[in-house]
């Protein structure tokens, strides 16, 4: 796909943002990068690009309307950069930092950066429940997002620290986000937030996103995160 034909195809499916030549450029480098580091490092199973598009970009952007007013997002398990760079994108002023476990993906992002040079971007090598006790991470983020990372009740307790008083942890979720929800009803209230709202999404046809907005009403208890992967194996429930 030339740039021409991803612009045109972007355009159709974004809405209600705006974005400049410039942005629709870091895109397509984006996206053309992504797909070329794929052949060596597994990054995405999205390699048709019309799909890549949706299920990555506009997908991702789903989030952008809650980041309004607000200064610092954090995005957990970012993988190949998902939701957290496309929201960069369109958001050059904002301060956000990309946190992912597996360092190779992450130098991935480096190297797509060093071309597109996005600043005011963050990108670090860590387990979530590790930098959430770090003081210099801990309660210092407006936001913060995940995709596809893990339930409901793990990643609110590798979310909910980074988060301020009065900020939003964004969880975007599949089908299952009801069941889900139910489970996490303790670890919401435990990990110090309230549920604030849920939008269901049709991106297309094949494609719902279920955004889980919790707010942050109270400061997260020192015992949590857990370590030892203590979230993911034994979930507060
Ligand atoms: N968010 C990206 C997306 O939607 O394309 C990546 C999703 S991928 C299925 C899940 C990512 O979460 C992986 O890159 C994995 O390394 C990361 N991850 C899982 N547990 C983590 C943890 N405790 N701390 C940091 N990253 C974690």
């Amino acid at each position: 796909m030339n740039f021409e034909e991803f612009k045109k195809e972007f355009l159709n499916n974004i809405k209600d943002i705006k974005v400049t030549e410039e942005q629709i450029k870091m895109f397509y480098d984006y996206m053309i990068q992504i797909l070329e580091w794929n052949q060596k490092i597994n990054l995405t199973s999205i390699t048709n690009e019309k799909e890549f598009i949706i299920k990555h970009f506009i997908d991702s952007l789903t989030v952008n309307k809650y980041l309004e007013g607000k200064q610092s997002i954090i995005d957990i398990g970012t993988g190949a950069g998902f939701p957290g760079m496309p929201l960069k994108i369109v958001n050059k002023e904002k301060k956000i930092v990309l946190v992912d476990s597996i360092n190779k993906k992450l130098n991935v992002i480096r190297n797509i950066n060093e071309r597109i040079k996005l600043d005011n971007l963050e990108i670090i090598h860590s387990r979530a429940e590790d930098l959430g006790i770090n003081s210099q991470y801990r309660e210092k983020f407006d936001v913060a997002t995940t995709r596809a990372v893990s339930n409901l009740s793990t990643i609110l307790e590798y979310m909910l620290p980074f988060v301020k008083v009065g900020g939003l942890a964004i969880c975007m979720k599949g089908p299952n986000y009801e069941d889900e929800l139910k489970l996490a009803t303790k670890a919401i209230s435990v990990l110090g937030g309230k549920l604030e709202k849920i939008e269901n999404i049709n991106i297309d046809r094949e494609l719902q996103r279920n955004l889980v907005i919790i707010k942050k009403i109270k400061n997260t208890p020192n015992k949590y995160p857990r370590g030892k992967a203590k979230p993911l194996k034994e979930p507060i429930i």
